[in-house]
């Protein structure tokens, strides 16, 4: 697997240039904790001063449409995405799937997108509490991960999966650190089915949902954690940092 945990923190559509304090805070962190790998996606509309704010730590977006360039009203393409700063881009996030009706199918084509304007990809996927709750949990996830995952021989450090029960999300519950280590041991097979050993051993799979400084340490110290993406309390670089810091 690979070393480094990575805390990727997801502004989701909040953050006005007043934020770009709380990413330098973020950074300045960054430089003195190494061990740590620290990327945060802001809104479209801060990945470029983010990125020359920052110089440790990752940006990256949050979504991206499928197409090069083109007539499409209000879309961002992967490569002004890159263009503009960003290193990677999260693609598949439940909100998106919830309030845009993406489907699989779609992602795929973004994530195709994505890598080949050199961008690296965490692609999200979790259940609804009534799949959970009918039992159905992993088989939802990981048909969610089939139909989206880019067919290639060696992934490396460019793709990264992000499990996140939607329940969690936002709502204050985690996830048992049980059930956690029982999903991504079960998203590590398939991973390994796809790419074979070597070629999946990078791919890192990190864990979102309701991730705070109090109880960031247990969750990473989960058996194939390798990282999280934090979305709340990713907003102010204290609480932010806390999560770091425990990683
Ligand atoms: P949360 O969001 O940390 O606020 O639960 C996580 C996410 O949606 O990525």
């Amino acid at each position: 697997m690979a070393e480094r945990p990575y805390i990727v923190g997801n502004w989701k559509m909040n953050g006005t240039r007043a934020m770009l304090s709380e990413a330098r805070a973020i950074d300045r962190a960054a430089q003195r904790y190494m061990k740590v790998e620290v990327a945060v996606a802001p809104p479209y509309t801060l990945i470029h001063a983010v990125h020359r704010e920052a110089e440790q730590i990752g940006v990256g977006a949050q979504d991206c449409h499928p197409g090069a360039e083109g007539a499409h009203t209000g879309d961002i393409s992967a490569s002004m995405i890159a263009d503009a700063g960003a290193k990677f881009v999260i693609l598949g996030h439940s909100e998106r799937r919830q309030d845009h009706g993406e489907t699989g199918e779609l992602i795929n084509a973004k994530i195709e997108s994505a890598l080949e304007s050199g961008l690296r990809v965490i692609l999200c996927c979790g259940e609804t509490l009534d799949t959970r709750d009918a039992g159905k949990a992993e088989s939802y996830v990981l048909k969610q991960i089939e139909i989206a995952l880019p067919l290639f021989e060696d992934p490396g450090e460019r793709l990264t999966i992000a499990y996140e029960p939607i329940w969690a999300i936002g709502t204050g519950r985690t996830a048992t650190t049980d059930d956690i280590a029982s999903m991504h041991g079960a998203i590590r097979e398939l991973l390994v089915k796809t790419y074979g050993e070597e070629a999946s051993a990078q791919v890192r799979i990190l864990y979102g949902g309701s991730v705070k400084p109090d109880n960031a340490r247990e969750i990473l110290a989960t058996p194939e954690v390798g990282g999280a993406l934090v979305g709340g309390a990713s907003l102010s670089a204290e609480s932010f940092l806390g999560i770091v810091v425990g990683a």
